[in-house]
């Protein structure tokens, strides 16, 4: 029915599985298979020697471990958390810590090798590294959470695998803010006389070290990306699309920190979201769905369902054949099989890819890990010029309304600003030139 959609998969494996069981009847070979299978193909046409090679696609090394954890006075538990640094030629190693049931060893030496292919591809001076704590988040408590947290952190202090100048986690899926606090905090308690402890984890919240912008990062960039991408002259030939992304239709599979900003800057920009994928059911409306209020519902209910302004669709979008978007973004790593982007792209559609697409996050965390070790609050130097800035700003405004602004409304355009501040620019310029560089 719509023709001029933008899909960003969001939600890592959820896409890929689906795709992977219906798209294609025969079974590939696992994520890390998949990443491999990507990694041989653009080996082939790199012109790089097969010594040189064998020494990038290898994980430099990982960890595995096993540890209790006291649920409530009367239970442990047994939890499982790794940590995969697949290049160290760069340090340090920088990625996320993801919570999910579906965490493995070889999913996250997957991972860590896409974040390697990652920061090269926006020129991030690290090496890339992945860590998972395999439980589902949503079954635990806060202070459970905590103290599998702080104990899997006590893990990476005491086999080096963690630190400023060593290995950085971040949020990944189903982490965010809270998590990395606990980790920094962790971190402290081990190396009481590290003085850029800040800097051995992103993400985190403002009042801790953490920078405005990262939490909206990757959803932005790959709002970004996805704009930039529909200016290529050869885009618009194969799909029809003007570069314009205000009137476009979008789907948005996966709802999570990545889906959910995308979603918003898309929407933001004059997109229409028509459809929001999740793990148990879809929402539709073509005629557009209201972002923040279905995210509120979610939030509280833990589903769209019952959510009475979208029809919900049982079924998750599974089939790749039945994709009629003509441009798919990689919000998330890895969500594609390489059998079902073959297909996919054999049927003429553009793939922009996760490398840089969802390169967002990391660009953030590069400046929040430059501030930690720098010791300068982004802004300080310049708190006047900001002031003057902000008052410049609401006279315009107010002269072009021909009238004064409530205070209500001043709030607004400030915080509109703000939105806008240093760190995004940095991130857009990052972005920009790393498409402009492929064109
Ligand atoms: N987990 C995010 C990613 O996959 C962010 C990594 C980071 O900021 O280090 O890119």
């Amino acid at each position: 029915v719509h023709t001029r959609k933008v899909v960003a998969p969001a939600s890592s494996r959820f896409l890929s599985t689906h795709i992977t069981n219906l798209a294609c009847e025969d079974h590939e070979s696992g994520f890390l298979g998949s990443v491999e299978t990507f990694f041989d193909r653009a080996a082939k046409i790199s012109g790089v020697s097969e010594k040189s090679l064998a020494g990038i696609k290898a994980v430099d090394s990982v960890l595995s471990v096993k540890f209790p954890v006291e649920i409530d006075p009367d239970t442990h538990i047994m939890i499982e958390g790794y940590r995969a640094q697949h290049s160290r030629h760069r340090l340090p190693t920088k990625g996320g810590i993801r919570f999910s049931d579906e965490v493995d060893l070889q999913e996250v030496e997957a991972l860590a090798s896409l974040m390697t292919f990652k920061c090269a591809v926006v020129d991030v001076p690290f090496g890339g590294a992945k860590g998972g704590v395999k439980l589902d988040p949503k079954k635990f408590t806060a202070s459970q959470l905590e103290r599998i947290t702080r104990r899997y952190t006590m893990e990476l202090c005491q086999k080096n695998f963690i630190g400023p100048g060593i290995d950085v986690p971040a949020p990944d899926v189903g982490t965010g803010p809270r998590e990395m606090s606990w980790i920094m905090d962790t971190y402290r308690q081990f190396n009481p006389q590290d003085v850029n402890a800040a800097g051995c984890v992103t993400g985190k919240p403002i009042s801790q070290g953490g920078v405005r912008g990262r939490h909206e990062a990757t959803g932005l960039g790959v709002y970004y990306g996805i704009r930039e991408f529909l200016q290529f002259p050869e885009v618009q030939k194969m799909t029809g699309l003007d570069g314009t992304i205000a009137g476009k239709t979008v789907i948005v599979q996966g709802f999570g920190n990545v889906g959910y900003w995308a979603a918003k800057f898309f929407h933001s920009n004059g997109a229409k979201i028509i459809g929001i994928g999740e793990r148990d059911v879809s929402a539709y409306d073509p005629n557009g769905i209201d972002i923040e209020a279905i995210f509120k519902y979610r939030a509280e209910k833990g589903s769209f369902r019952g959510y009475g302004n979208v029809e919900i669709i049982e079924e998750p979008i599974t089939n790749v054949k039945k994709i009629k978007a003509k441009v798919i973004g990689e919000a998330a790593n890895g969500p594609i099989t390489p059998l079902a982007h073959d297909y996919l792209v054999s049927t003429g559609k553009v793939i922009i890819p996760d490398l840089l697409l969802n390169a967002g996050g990391v660009t953030v965390s590069y400046f929040e890990w430059l501030k930690n070790l720098s010791h300068v609050r982004f802004g300080r130097m310049s708190r006047k010029w900001e002031e003057a800035g902000k008052n410049k700003l609401l006279t315009l405004v107010e002269e072009n309304a021909g009238r004064q602004l409530t205070p209500q409304e001043r709030r607004a355009v400030i915080h509109g600003a703000e939105e806008h501040e240093l760190v995004y620019s940095g991130l857009e310029d990052t972005m920009i030139g790393a498409c402009e560089e492929t064109r």
